[in-house]
C-alpha cells in the first residue's frame, strides 16, 4: 500500500535487499542465465553512474533531448562495426532483443503492403520472439525442422517452406537454447534468391562471436558482410553486459529501417515519431550500454571472450565425464544445453541449484529434445570447477531413479481440464497437487504480511520445479502455454496466495 507519509531513502533500499534475498544472483560466477556480469567494478560503476546522469531524459523526442542522438549514433556505430557494417549503416537502439525482433518483422512486413496474409520462414530452433512478433503483428509462422544431430537450421527446408506470402526468413547466430549458429550464407542466399529479406538473429551472439573469433575460436561469417543478409539484432544487455534494456537493430539499407519507424499526426496532440515499440522512454539504459561499451573497449570485450571460451571449453570436456549426460550439437559460443536420455534433467535442474548453480529448464518441442541450459561469460571460468562438481554429484544421486517419470494421472487429468475458461481461483486450488511450492518472495512490510513462512523450499532454500517442469514438458505447447498464463495470473493475484 501507499504509506500515508513518505518513507526514507534507507529504509526502502534495506527493503529491496530483504526482498532480493530469494533472487538467483546477478554477479559472480554462480550467474548462469538471465544476467550478465563483467566482473569488473569499474565497468559496472560506468554504467550506474552513467545511467543516473540519465535517468530523467526522456528519448521520446531527439529535438528536445539532442544527447540522446549523440549516444544512439555512437552506440549504433560502435556495433554496426563489428557486424559487417560501417558509420552509414542504418540502425535502432531497442529496449533488447524482443523488441529488435519485432521491429525487424515489421519492417519486412510493412515492406510487402501489397502481401494480405504475410509470413515468415523461420527454423523451430528460432527464439520464441519471432513467434510473439508474428502474434502481434499478424504475420504467420512457417517453421521448419532443423538437423537433428546438430540443431543447425536446414536451408533446403527453409528454401521449400518460402511461398509467393512469404516476407521474411530468419535464421540465428548463435540459437539461445542449443547455442550453434544456423548456416547463414546459405540461408541468405535462399532468400536473396527469392528476393526475400533476412533477419540474423544474433541477439546473444552479436557482441560475443566476433571476440569469440578473435579469441582463435571457428566463426563462421553470419553479420551484414554476408550477401543476402538484410538486418541483424544484437542485444548489448548479454554479452555487451550493459544494463538491461538495450539491444541494437541493424539494417542494410535505410529504406527498411524506414519500414520500421513509426509515426502519427492525426490526434490533436504533438506529432509522434517513434523508431521504437515506447513512445516517452528514459535514456538510462542507452546510457548504460554506451558507458559500458566505452569503459570495456575492445581490448577488454576480447579478453572477456577468451576467458568466457575457456569456460566452456572445460564445461564441455567436464559434462562428457558424466555419466547420463550429454552435451546437445556442438556449441558454438559460450552456450550449453545439456540433454540425457537416463536421467531426470528437471530433477538434475533442482539439484543442481540447491548446490548453488541454476540450470534453465528446455522443454522438448517439435521431435527436439529436452534439456537444461546454461550461459557462460566472462566470469564463469572460476566456478566452473564447483559448476561441473554439483552436475556430477547430482546426476549420481539421480542415477538410480532412472529417467524421468511425469505422473500421467496428472498429464491426464490437466489435458481435460478446460484452461482457457476456469477461474483463476480454481487454478490456484490445483497448483500444490502438481507439485507447485510457493516460492514468492516474502511481501514487503505494510502488505500481507508474514508471507515468509508459507514458503515451502527444497534443500538449501532451492523452489523443487521438478515435478512442475516434467508436467509441462509432457504436455502440448499449446496447452504449456495456457498454463503458464494462468500461472502468472495466480502469481500476480495476491489475494490467491494460500
Ligand atoms: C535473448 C534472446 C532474444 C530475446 O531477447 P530479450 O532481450 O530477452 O527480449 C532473442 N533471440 C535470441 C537468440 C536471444 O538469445
Amino acid at each position: 500500500m501507499l504509506p500515508a507519509t513518505g518513507r526514507p531513502v534507507a529504509d526502502l533500499l534495506a527493503e529491496l535487499d530483504r526482498l532480493k534475498a530469494a533472487d538467483l544472483p546477478t554477479r559472480g560466477e554462480n550467474v548462469t542465465a538471465y544476467v550478465y556480469d563483467s566482473g569488473r567494478p569499474e565497468v559496472r560503476e560506468a554504467a550506474e553512474r552513467a545511467y543516473l546522469a540519465m535517468l530523467e531524459v526522456n528519448s521520446l523526442d531527439p529535438t528536445a533531448f539532442p544527447s540522446t542522438v549523440a549516444l544512439e549514433r555512437a552506440v549504433v556505430a560502435a556495433v554496426a562495426s563489428r557486424l559487417g557494417g560501417d558509420a552509414a549503416t542504418p540502425g535502432i537502439f531497442t529496449s533488447g532483443g524482443t523488441e529488435s525482433i519485432m521491429l525487424a518483422v515489421k519492417a519486412a512486413r510493412d515492406a510487402r503492403p501489397d502481401i494480405a496474409a504475410p509470413r515468415m520462414v523461420v527454423p523451430v530452433t528460432a527464439h520464441a520472439a519471432f513467434h510473439k512478433a508474428g502474434a502481434y503483428l499478424r504475420v504467420a509462422m512457417d517453421t521448419v525442422p532443423v538437423d537433428p544431430a546438430t540443431f543447425r537450421a536446414d536451408p533446403q527446408a527453409m528454401a521449400a517452406a518460402c511461398t509467393q506470402d512469404t516476407v521474411l526468413v530468419v535464421a540465428s547466430a548463435p540459437s539461445y537454447a542449443q547455442g550453434v549458429v544456423d548456416p547463414i550464407e546459405e540461408i541468405a542466399a535462399v532468400a536473396a534468391e527469392r528476393n526475400l529479406p533476412c533477419h540474423v538473429d544474433a541477439c546473444v551472439g552479436g557482441w560475443l562471436l566476433p571476440w569469440l573469433a578473435d579469441a582463435g575460436a571457428e566463426i563462421p561469417a553470419f553479420d551484414l558482410s554476408v550477401p543476402g543478409v538484410t538486418s541483424i539484432s544484437c542485444d548489448l544487455h548479454k554479452f555487451g553486459y550493459a544494463p538491461k534494456g538495450a539491444s541494437v537493430l541493424l539494417f542494410r539499407d535505410a529504406a527498411m529501417r524506414m519500414a520500421a519507424y513509426y509515426a502519427c499526426a492525426a490526434w490533436p496532440g504533438y506529432p509522434i515519431v517513434n523508431s521504437t515499440v515506447q513512445s516517452s522512454k528514459g535514456a538510462g539504459p542507452l546510457a548504460g550500454a554506451w558507458a559500458t561499451l566505452q569503459a570495456l573497449g575492445e581490448d577488454g570485450y576480447r579478453q572477456l571472450g577468451r576467458e568466457a571460451l575457456e569456460a566452456t571449453r572445460r564445461l564441455v570436456e567436464g559434462i562428457a565425464q558424466i555419466e547420463g549426460l550429454e552435451v546437445l550439437g556442438t556449441p558454438q559460443a559460450t552456450l550449453v544445453a545439456i540433454g540425457s536420455s537416463t536421467l531426470d534433467l528437471f530433477a538434475l535442474a533442482d539439484r543442481s541449484r540447491a548446490r548453488g548453480f541454476f540450470l534453465q529448464p528446455q522443454m522438448a518441442v517439435d521431435g527436439l529434445p529436452a534439456s537444461v541450459h546454461i550461459t557462460l561469460t566472462g566470469v564463469s571460468a572460476a566456478g566452473i570447477d564447483s559448476m561441473l562438481t554439483a552436475l556430477a554429484e547430482a546426476a549420481s544421486d539421480l542415477r538410480a531413479d532412472g529417467p524421468a517419470k511425469p505422473r500421467t494421472d496428472l498429464v491426464e487429468l490437466v489435458a481435460q481440464l478446460d484452461l482457457e475458461h476456469m477461474d483463476d481461483a480454481t487454478f490456484a486450488s490445483l497448483l500444490p497437487a502438481a507439485g507447485w511450492e510457493t516460492a514468492v518472495a516474502p511481501a514487503p512490510a505494510g502488505e500481507s504480511g508474514e508471507g515468509g513462512d508459507a514458503v515451502e523450499r527444497g534443500e538449501a532454500g532451492a523452489p523443487a520445479m521438478a515435478a512442475i517442469n516434467n508436467l509441462l514438458n509432457a504436455l502440448p505447447p499449446h496447452q504449456r502455454e495456457l498454463i503458464i498464463k494462468r500461472f502468472i495470473s495466480v502469481l500476480y493475484s495476491p489475494h490467491l496466495d494460500a
